[in-house]
């Protein structure tokens, strides 16, 4: 995304191009880099089923997703993903390993900030039943071969579909 003004001295900030992909401030000469945010979350499997919150909140109020979000400063995406899960939904989870890394951009193609996220596989320590909390309306349990039509986010498609491929395979 293309910020207006310099955070350290609120002087207005160049536009990034091609070339320069950092933003550098008219005034005192500071550089501003323009990552993706890193978010983190899982895929929380039990008998077979992964677990789905629907969201409470924009954007995409009412669309099913994946528990997680962004990452808090110094906060490792281990950590994250547990924590946002545990918001979310009231489980305590183990995370048995890495998923993937997906690209994406928060908000829909307009909105032009970028995501990079992070996702574990996870199952649940207890038999505990999830409820929905925080920026979850409700919670599912949903088959392979009975997931939502459609989901929140663009590369949560691609990560179920990779799920699916997954379970195949194995
Ligand atoms: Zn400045």
């Amino acid at each position: 995304m293309q910020r207006k003004f310099c955070s350290a001295c609120g002087g207005a900030l160049a536009p990034a191009t091609e070339r320069h992909r950092s933003q550098k401030c008219k005034s005192c000469g500071a550089e501003h880099f323009r990552n993706s945010k890193p978010c983190a979350g899982a895929l929380v499997v039990r008998n077979g089923r992964v677990l789905l919150v629907r969201r409470a909140i924009e954007p995409f109020k009412g669309h099913w997703d994946t528990p997680g979000g962004f990452l808090h400063e110094n906060e490792h995406p281990e950590v994250g993903a547990r924590r946002e899960i545990l918001e979310e939904t009231g489980l305590h989870v183990r995370l048995v390993g890495l998923f993937g890394i997906y690209m994406d951009c928060y908000g829909g193609d307009d909105a032009d900030e970028w995501t990079l996220n992070i996702y574990y596989i996870a199952e649940p320590l207890d038999d505990a039943e999830p409820r929905a909390a925080d920026d979850a309306s409700e919670i599912g349990w949903f088959a392979p071969d009975a997931l939502p039509a459609t989901m929140a986010f663009k590369h949560e498609r691609q990560v179920l579909d990779d799920w699916r491929a997954r379970l195949r395979q194995s």
